[in-house]
């Protein structure tokens, strides 16, 4: 095996060593041969020791996504040993799923990768270029080990153009299902996984459907970004008096008002189109001599990520702080408030310090009573930060002013 040696600059190697995958262009010192993109080179330390091999991409600020330690060949082997160790992972830590996130790039050690299981049918991603040019490979190996009906390729990521990549969706293999119904925890769902949001749907949460839904038994729920209803529904399986669920996109209020019908429960949970931060405002506006009084035991915030950047973290904080504030006063005491923030920018502790600063306005106290992170099936790598986005806390709300 012939690969070209990456060198990198002293002082550079440390997060590599400690087992980050990314080795930035201004990290390196110089390329001993040329080499193409996209292709194997080998990556050492700048007294010449080995630190792995990686895919390069002079186009892309993350120069070499490194995909072993050791000097390994990069071929159907490599991929079928990383793939069988990822759905081992799945099996060990989400034993009864059928659907799931099967490869999660870095936590998965395949940098580049992501590749989504709803029920028979796999949607992959490929991030980088040097994945992008081996999806027939990827596709071999992927149909040998699972047997699927059809593996799409949903690569409409803006993200792509970083490593001079177009966006496409395309079939890779069958034939393409216009809707896939799955199940997650014993309900079914349907993802448009043509259109739909990420790959389809959002798996991350799985774990914590049936977490927050304990909380729900006779109880009156708020699921606020319901979308497909992945909270609600499972509120109202668990037993919940009546779930309100609102999201501003109407297809996924369709959407989740006929999962309800086909679930059975559609006499408990009902959808309504909205902006949550008007509907709330609306809510909790009172007159000169009103007082409001608070209707929820459970309310659910999951919004969408507010910021994409470092620079906008301050505006995301505003809108957190917003809905968390509103949520609040609609809560009756002792009923509780489960809130997720997906943004990487915004950690576990910058993200409970708004909440509680919500808390303090509002005059409430919070017991804390679970804490959340993303599905196992989204691993962290705590040496890798970028693997970590998903955090949640639910809180009971003790005092009321
Ligand atoms: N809880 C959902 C995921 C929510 S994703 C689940 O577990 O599947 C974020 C959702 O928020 C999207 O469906 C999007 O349409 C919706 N959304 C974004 N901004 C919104 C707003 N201001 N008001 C209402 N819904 C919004």
């Amino acid at each position: 095996m012939n690969l070209s040696t990456v060198l990198l600059k002293p002082g550079e190697a440390d997060r590599i060593i400690s087992g980050h995958p990314w080795v930035y262009s201004s990290s390196i010192l110089r390329l001993t041969a040329p080499v193409e993109d996209g292709h194997v080179v080998q990556v050492k330390d700048h007294r010449q020791r080995l630190l792995g091999v990686g895919f390069y991409n002079s186009r892309s600020k993350i120069a070499v996504r490194l995909l072993d330690r050791d000097r390994v060949e990069i071929n159907s082997d490599f991929f079928r040993r990383r793939f069988t160790a990822a759905i081992e992972h799945r099996r060990r830590y989400l034993p009864n799923a059928t659907s799931y996130r099967l490869i999660n790039a870095e936590s998965d050690l395949l940098s580049g990768l992501i590749v989504d299981k709803y029920g028979d049918v796999l949607v992959l991603q490929t991030s980088s270029l040097g994945m992008d040019q081996r999806k027939p490979l990827i596709v071999d190996i992927l149909r040998e080990l699972l047997n699927p009906v059809a593996i799409l390729e949903r690569n409409d990521m803006a993200g792509r153009k970083f490593e001079g990549l177009p966006e496409c969706n395309s079939v890779l293999y069958g034939e393409a299902p216009t809707e896939t119904a799955i199940q997650l925890n014993g309900l079914e769902f349907t993802a448009d996984l043509a259109e739909g949001h990420k790959t389809g749907m959002y798996l991350d949460q799985q774990v914590n459907y049936a977490a927050v839904a304990e909380f729900a038994k006779g109880a009156v729920v708020l699921d606020c970004f319901s979308f497909l209803g992945g909270f609600a529904l499972h509120a109202a399986r668990a037993g919940a008096r009546h779930v309100h669920g609102i999201d501003q996109s109407e297809a996924a209020v369709a959407a989740a008002t006929r999962l309800a019908i086909r679930n059975g429960i559609a006499d408990r949970v009902q959808f309504e189109t909205a902006n949550v931060f008007d509907w709330l405002k609306s809510k909790t506006s009172t007159g000169p001599n009103e007082r409001l009084v608070p209707v929820y035991d459970v309310i659910i915030l999951d919004p969408p990520s507010f910021t994409r950047n470092r620079a906008s973290v301050e505006d995301a904080l505003r809108g957190y702080k917003e809905i968390h504030l509103r949520a609040l006063k609609l809560i009756k005491p002792g009923g509780i408030l489960a809130t997720f923030c997906c943004s990487h920018h915004v950690d576990r502790q910058l993200f409970e310090e708004v909440i509680l600063s919500a808390a303090y306005d509002t005059q409430k106290l919070l017991r804390r009573v679970a804490s959340y992170t993303q599905s196992p099936d989204h691993p962290v790598i705590p040496a890798i930060p970028e693997t970590e986005y998903l955090k949640g806390y639910a809180y009971e709300v003790l005092r009321t002013a």
